[in-house]
């Protein structure tokens, strides 16, 4: 709009001085005159107007500032809530798994304790049973020894000298009664088929 001015200032002048001293150049300077006076007035309103529009242009651009910057707040609350739910999300992940490997843990720690109790009643059950064994072989061993030496006591040892008669049924370890005794060994005695008298053993 200054230049609008400065325009119709030297149109003005230059027309001043090329028609100096006429009587239709005066008429021709009011007319400039007043041509410069409503311009003057027009560049006065248009500069009200652009005062206006920039007025209304801060106003705008203010307006415009304060919603981008409300939306990226907007944005940013929005981004840190996800982030907020992403590491809740991720902690009780976490929180679940470390749960779910105390928990093996702990069946690991049992299915081991178990599995001890069940080696040592095992290792128990076995030492009872070698114990019940060798009481049982032991016994045995001296049921044995007990028969065999009432075998032996019963049974005179082969080689033994007894005594028998020509026609008796029976051996005897001395001159039992009446009759041809003669000493024979034991074995000579079974070999004839006789057993031992009653009344010597
Ligand atoms: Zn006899």
């Amino acid at each position: 709009m200054k230049k609008l001015l400065k325009i119709g200032l030297v149109l003005s002048l230059g027309l001043h001085f090329t028609a100096c001293g006429n009587g239709e150049t005066e008429q021709t300077i009011t007319n400039q005159s007043q041509t410069i006076e409503s311009l003057e007035k027009e560049n006065k309103d248009l500069n009200k107007t652009v005062s206006s529009l920039e007025k209304s242009l801060d106003s705008f651009e203010k307006k415009e500032k304060a919603e981008v910057k409300k939306e990226k707040e907007q944005k940013l609350a929005e981004e840190k809530k996800v982030k907020e739910a992403e590491e809740t999300k991720k902690a009780e992940e976490e929180k679940q798994r470390k749960q779910a490997e105390e928990a093996a843990e702990k069946a690991e720690e049992e299915r081991i304790a178990a599995e001890q109790a069940e080696a040592a009643r095992k290792a128990e059950e076995e030492r009872i049973a070698q114990e019940a064994a060798a009481a049982a072989q032991q016994q045995a061993a001296a049921q044995a020894e007990a028969e065999q030496q009432a075998q032996q006591a019963a049974q005179p040892a082969q080689g033994t000298t007894v005594y028998v008669t020509p026609t008796g049924s029976k051996y005897h370890t001395h001159k039992c009664g009446n009759g041809s005794y003669s000493p024979a060994t034991l074995e000579e005695a079974q070999n004839r088929g006789l057993s031992p008298c009653s009344k010597c053993y």
